[in-house]
């Protein structure tokens, strides 16, 4: 079994037998990976400083073009948290525009801000996909979503059995998700077992399905 996470704040220990995508958050550095661990570097919306949200924007603009960052984000809106919605508005659409300059996907923090999201993308059309990480929405607001091309990542509320999450990702199409384990210490290999239990396939057939959409959006980066 080779594992992918795709979002995660902690690299994994051996490389081997998971892939993961690790959450850099500015102002901080980039984290130091072997090689076959890529990384996300982009404002996260609670750590926006009203300061130097000038330095921080330049700080992304430059590691997005670092090899290993393999995706902008996460980036997004929180309704519950951070400063007013405006200010993270404004944030948030620099690095959709940094995403698409470097033609490199962007990876989304959204909390109660969904409907919003979504009519940006409709709005401005970008050509990167886009992908909401820990989604917990129901199976109309998924729907909606892959409607406009978004990818969704699940992470653990799938174990609890009647959450949002676990309901949405029984619902979702295969080529649209993908799983995570975020900042929790939860195994990877937990969430496939699960996942493959909730969409009543092996986890063989999972691994092969999130390899798949993992390729659609990073090309041949693994082998
Ligand atoms: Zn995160």
């Amino acid at each position: 079994m080779r594992y992918i996470n795709f979002h995660t704040h902690y690299p994994p220990a051996d490389t081997k037998p998971e892939i993961a995508i690790v959450s850099c958050v500015a102002p901080e550095p980039l984290q130091q990976c072997p090689p076959g661990i890529w990384l996300s570097y982009g404002i996260h919306p609670w750590y926006i400083l009203h300061s130097n949200m000038t330095n921080l924007i330049e700080k992304v603009k430059t590691l997005a073009h670092n090899q290993q960052v393999i995706a902008i984000g996460e980036a997004g809106l929180d309704k519950l948290r951070g400063p007013a919605m405006d200010i993270q508005r404004q944030i948030f659409c620099q690095q959709i525009d940094i995403s698409e300059t470097t033609q490199k996907p962007l990876i989304i923090h959204s909390v109660k801000a969904n409907n919003e999201i979504l009519s940006l993308r409709k709005k401005r059309k970008p050509l990167q996909p886009w992908i909401i990480h820990g989604f917990n929405g129901l199976p109309q607001e998924m729907e909606q979503l892959i409607k406009e091309d978004f990818y969704l990542s699940f992470g653990p509320r799938i174990f609890y059995s009647d959450s949002k999450a676990a309901n949405s990702l029984k619902a979702i199409p295969s080529d649209r998700f993908f799983l995570e384990t975020d900042h929790t210490n939860k195994s990877i290999s937990a969430l496939y077992l699960r996942a493959a239990e909730i969409r009543g396939i092996s986890t063989q057939e999972l691994e092969e399905i999130i390899e798949n959409n993992f390729r659609r959006l990073f090309g041949n980066i693994i082998e």
